[in-house]
């Protein structure tokens, strides 16, 4: 039977445009997609948009628009960055406010509610709009929310549906015991691990209608929608079309059951990529959402960390916002992949700023790679009496495991060591001398090093696949390729 990987974003919340955080994500979650079915793999990859929510409601509200009208702007937008971005093309892209994540997301609360992990109560809560999550004590730094200092913290009373989070705690610390790589890296694991030792409070899943009618209504009371995150978090199920109802044999047609056991019951699992914000929801929430409802957890959680510009917090007012869309029209699609694959830190805080990307656009990439692309392939072209043909097939080993453990950078690595270690075996070997001396050798040389070109190539194209092509395509034609990249003042 083929492998199979079931790999998706977060879903971003469209209160805003596409910006350069989502953009890494979805590059980081893209090379994993597009690796595993270099190897072979069967792979369904997910993303779309998060659409309900206070925030959202009242961003329409501000705007003059029906929230309909406002989200399904913002969906072209982030629909619209995927080519850009050179993501995959078949790509699911999934709204929740399609109508079938409705359905699925109204199916989950039932089967939650049935197995009796939902109750009502009056409380009173603080609420931070900005993270569109309830605040305890000890999140908060001097009674605001540390991620959004600016924003007041609202005291709420109301009448809400909870999700008996408390009853997880246990099964949450054994899954976590059961999978030291459930969550990566492992330093988020010991965080979450550590959250949940401290005890999890119910946490609420309802909003008053008269309050915020801006959500799925909760199937079983009218009065209420669904809490924005409790309805989003069922994207990665609904996707897959849970609950998938058995049709009927007198209707005919295939079974929906069969594509949850396909991707999720016989894969393990979503890999999940998120954001180091998102540790709490997708890690401890949504697992024991899931179990919740009687269905097994994530296969692994994904967390990067934060992109900050001059070591701050990218934000309008500062000025510092880097448009993901801007680089590539500067640079190219590929000159952004490799940047976030390579120069950006996979799970820590990192660092993005037009002056370092700059500097590795010319380094890495337009004396790097391409220059040694360039050299090999036009003394092939001259020397050579016709195209090699490329041998090694496979990735190398090291390549194989830094992806396995969601290292990008390291298996990045590998690739610009390879063009290091041909950058010297020119040097030392000298083929363009060598070839009014001794024309067999050098021959020989310029097929070897075509060779190391062509295993570059490969483990390119998950990361820089146009680049790749074009480099195989040289190769094929043995010819030189116009420069992969040209440098840029
Ligand atoms: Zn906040």
């Amino acid at each position: 039977m083929k492998e199979r990987t079931y790999i998706t974003t977060t879903l971003p919340y469209v209160n805003a445009e596409p910006h350069i955080g989502f953009a890494v994500e979805i590059i980081r979650a893209d090379i994993i997609a597009r690796y595993r079915r270099a190897l072979g793999e069967e792979v369904f990859f997910n993303t779309g948009t998060d659409e309900h929510g206070q925030k959202i409601y009242q961003k329409a509200l501000e705007l003059g628009l029906e929230p309909q009208a406002y989200v399904d702007q913002l969906a072209e937008k982030f629909k619209a960055i995927l080519k850009p971005l050179g993501i995959s093309e078949d790509i699911n892209f999934v709204r929740t406010t399609d109508p079938a994540h409705i359905a699925s997301a109204q199916a989950f609360w039932r089967t939650c509610d049935q197995n009796g992990f939902i109750y009502k109560k009056n409380y009173q809560t603080k609420y931070c709009i900005g993270c569109e999550l309830e605040k305890t004590d000890s999140e908060l730094v001097n009674g605001k929310c540390p991620d959004h200092p600016n924003l007041a913290i609202e005291l709420r009373d109301e009448e809400n549906y909870f999700f008996k989070f408390p009853a997880f705690g246990d099964k949450l610390l054994a899954l976590y015991k059961e999978r030291p790589d459930f969550v990566i890296p492992a330093e988020r694991q010991k965080e979450i691990k550590a959250l949940v030792e401290r005890g999890l409070q119910d946490f609420s899943i309802s909003r008053l209608k008269t309050k915020m009618p801006w959500g799925i209504a909760v199937p079983t009371d009218p009065e209420h929608v669904m809490y924005v995150w409790f309805d989003a978090l069922v994207n990665y199920i609904s996707v897959l079309s849970w609950p998938c109802l058995a049709r009927a044999e007198s209707e005919g047609g295939p079974n929906d059951l069969d594509n949850f056991n396909h991707w999720w019951l016989e894969t393990g699992g979503a890999i999940q990529y998120c954001g180091k914000d998102n540790l709490r929801q997708q890690t401890a929430m949504w697992q024991a959402m899931l179990m919740a409802a009687g269905l097994s957890p994530s296969k692994q959680i994904v967390i990067d960390g934060f992109i900050t510009s001059g070591g701050q917090k990218m934000s309008k007012s500062l000025g510092n916002v880097i448009n993901p869309l801007e680089v590539v029209e500067k640079y190219d699609t590929d000159a952004l992949r490799y940047f976030v694959a390579g120069e950006l830190a996979m799970f820590e805080d990192s660092d993005f700023t037009w002056e370092r990307f700059h500097e590795a656009y010319n380094a890495k990439l337009a004396n790097g790679l391409g220059n040694l692309v360039s050299r090999v392939m036009k003394m092939a072209e001259n020397y050579l009496a016709g195209p090699v043909e490329i041998t090694k097939k496979e990735f190398p080993a090291d390549y194989v495991k830094f992806l396995s453990e969601f290292e990008i950078g390291k298996a990045v690595d590998i690739v610009w060591q390879k063009i290091s270690t041909l950058d010297l075996k020119i040097q030392q070997t000298q083929p363009f001398k060598l070839i009014k001396e001794n024309k067999e050798e050098a021959v020989k040389i310029v097929t070897e090093l075509v060779q190391g070109v062509g295993e570059i190539a490969k483990m390119l194209e998950p990361i820089m696949s146009t680049t790749a092509e074009k480099i195989n395509q040289a190769i094929a034609n043995n010819k030189m390729p116009a420069p992969l990249f040209v440098r840029k003042d």
